[in-house]
């Protein structure tokens, strides 16, 4: 399966002048909820991912994700695995589990993203469950925007990546873009457009 194009199919994948969540500008950007927007599709990928998470022989019993931008994924990825779907919630400075949703001491749990930047969100979820006695076992996104290290992948993590370097992250495909601060951007030097916001609030 090629996932680049399964996101240009979708939409998912857009060219333009992107203004990202970090202030910095960007020619390519990943509109993750739209390759989710039909489920046979979005489970053709859960099944490409629970493949190579079974090939790695890791067990797992519950996939937990992080509110709001991994709950399809996770819940895709669950029923492909098998196995039960959580999702944890933002909270002051963190995630929590809520809605009467428990883990025991010890189940092994893979944290399940749409897209890893940074993995700030995967990592707090992670947090959660461990302070509830859940173990980690891996994390899992659909795409994986080159700044963390990804099994099988060709890219070292770079320092922005915040996962632990010791729990493996599986994803499906890199997609990793050229960023430019506005001062530097080749778009903008052009002036033939402006830098629209394509995140989850436009
Ligand atoms: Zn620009």
């Amino acid at each position: 399966m090629n996932i680049e194009q399964v996101y240009k199919d979708a939409n998912a994948l857009l060219d333009g002048h992107f203004l990202l969540a970090s202030g910095n500008h960007s020619s390519r950007y990943l509109q993750s909820a739209k390759v989710l927007e039909y489920p046979k599709k979005a489970a053709l990928l859960t099944d490409a991912l629970a493949t190579m998470i079974k090939e790695s022989g890791i067990k797992v019993d519950t996939v937990c994700a992080p509110a709001l931008g991994g709950v399809l994924a996770g819940y895709e990825l669950a029923r492909s695995l098998d196995v039960r779907s959580i999702f944890v919630e933002k909270k002051e400075g963190g995630m929590e589990l809520r809605r009467g949703f428990e883990i025991a001491k010890g189940e092994k749990i893979i944290i399940c993203e749409d897209i890893i930047t940074t993995g700030g969100s995967a990592l707090k979820a992670a947090r959660a469950i461990e302070e509830l006695g859940g173990e980690v076992v891996a994390f899992a996104s659909l795409a994986n925007r080159g700044f963390c290290k990804r099994v099988g992948g060709n890219d070292m993590a770079k320092k922005e990546c915040a996962l632990p370097e010791n729990t493996p992250l599986f994803a499906l495909d890199d997609f990793t873009f050229e960023m430019y601060t506005p001062e530097d951007c080749p778009l903008c030097k052009v002036g033939k457009s402006k830098a629209v916001k394509p995140g989850s609030k436009s």
